[in-house]
């Protein structure tokens, strides 16, 4: 058991075990949280609010979560000096499944980001962005709500590796001399260097894991989005990994869109279908042919541009939520940043917060507690009592606060 120097472990409540690839959750889990950064206090007031009426609602006395205050980013920063005490990371270790506000980068700081830290450090490979369309909320596409999809980014390799040399470094010299000499490429000079590694073992548990939540939903289909047409050996490998995987883990439960096309032995109209798409073609279809597509899996930095443009084609970075997974182990977080200037404001939307909380309560078997909660921001945002963000898309809205706009959102889950 971990000893928390800044943090205080709850009084009651239990941590969350994992046990031969199966979490089991208590009645009383620990929960750690950190608040996050600018915004980041505003947010959680009231998205806690609303977790904790919807674990009541759900499940009366018999559930509640001990949530754990731990500390990131500029708060642990000022008060202990650190931006990422070591105990913050023991936490999310010791009790493997917590949650988190955006938190700001530190500028010339020794740390790269935060964030990228928190996935490398605890191996947390997946970036999981599920991204649908709320009824009534303002958005640029004349049908938005064809758009349901589930992204499963890779998380430790190709740029968030952060292999990469300065130009005119002695490194990058070296590199670009010995790619010269030994391997007859050409490389200008004073070039920077940038190395994009994707191993077969990170491409097939990113995979297999968006595979295994594709079966367990009964989705559609799986399509392995890449730049393989160009980038052979990375990103064309990551299509070929990806169908090995289909193909060795869930034979008999997907068939490729090949075998369809063929009308072969796979050719079944009930199974998930297996395809891929190069990355620049999928930007397109996920505009023109949205309805197409359900989970998708994919490298790191096409994730990275896919996530947010998705998300916008539903409204914005406002409803956007994220989680961080591994194996047993699982960070949930905004995927927007800390919005200094609306800091204390009580102005800015929870939205990505509370949606990343029922991502949370989703991966920790609480299913009725995340509907609740979704029901609950539905039925606000028909209310049209929405934040500043919503509000200025959706025509005869009221503004409300933050907290006001958590006491929707509880109040919508009875609705
Ligand atoms: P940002 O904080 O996401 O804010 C940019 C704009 O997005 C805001 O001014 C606001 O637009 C809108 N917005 C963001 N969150 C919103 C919410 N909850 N509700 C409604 N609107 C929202 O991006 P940034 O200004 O580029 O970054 C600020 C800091 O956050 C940086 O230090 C950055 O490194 C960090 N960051 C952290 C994370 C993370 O922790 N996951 C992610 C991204 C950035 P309007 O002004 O138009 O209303």
């Amino acid at each position: 058991m971990a000893s928390y120097r800044f943090a205080s472990r709850p009084p009651k409540g239990d941590a969350i075990a994992f046990e031969k690839g199966v979490l089991s959750v208590p009645n009383n889990p620990v929960i750690p949280y950190v608040e996050g950064d600018g915004t980041g206090p505003d947010i959680w007031r009231a998205s806690v609010r609303v977790f904790d009426a919807a674990v009541r609602l759900a499940h009366g006395t018999e559930r509640r979560v001990s949530w754990m205050k731990v500390f990131a980013g500029e708060e642990a920063h000022t008060a202990h000096g650190e931006w990422l005490p070591d105990e913050t990371l023991e936490a999310f270790k010791e009790f493997r499944v917590s949650i988190k506000g955006p938190l700001s980068t530190p500028v010339g700081g020794g740390i790269r980001s935060l964030n990228v830290t928190l996935r490398q450090v605890l191996d947390l490979y997946a970036c999981i962005r599920p991204v649908r369309y709320f009824e009534g909320v303002g958005n640029p596409m004349k049908e938005p709500e064809k758009l349901n999809v589930v992204i499963f980014r890779e998380n430790t390799e190709d740029v968030y590796a952060g292999i990469e040399w300065k130009a005119g470094s002695t490194e990058a010299e070296e590199i670009a001399q010995l790619i010269r000499t030994k391997y007859k490429k050409e490389i200008r000079e004073h070039s920077a260097i940038g190395i994009k590694p994707m191993s077969e073992f990170g491409s097939k548990r990113l995979v297999k894991m968006a595979m295994q939540f594709a079966v367990e939903n009964s989705r559609r289909s799986l399509t392995l989005v890449h730049k393989g047409n160009i980038m052979k050996f990375t990103e064309g490998a990551f299509r070929d990994w990806g169908y090995e995987v289909a193909a060795s883990d869930f034979a008999g439960q997907c068939c490729t869109e090949a075998d369809l096309g063929k009308g072969g032995i796979g050719a079944r109209a009930d199974c998930l279908v297996v395809k891929d798409r190069i990355a620049d073609a999928m930007f397109q279809q996920l505009l023109l042919r949205p309805d197409e597509y359900d989970v998708i899996a994919t490298p790191n930095l096409n994730g990275d541009y896919l996530s947010d443009a998705a998300a916008a084609q539903v409204g914005g970075l406002g409803l956007a939520p994220g989680g961080n997974v591994g194996d047993g182990l699982a960070v949930f977080e905004a995927t927007h940043g800390t919005a200094p200037k609306y800091a204390n404001l009580d102005k800015i939307n929870p939205g990505s917060v509370v949606l990343s909380g029922v991502m949370m309560f989703e991966y920790m078997g609480w299913k009725e507690v995340g509907q609740l909660i979704t029901r609950g921001l539905e039925n606000a945002i028909k209310s049209k009592r929405v934040t500043y963000d919503l509000a200025r898309q959706m025509p005869g809205a009221t503004e409300v606060s933050t907290s006001a706009f958590g006491d929707e959102i509880i109040k919508g889950m009875s609705a």
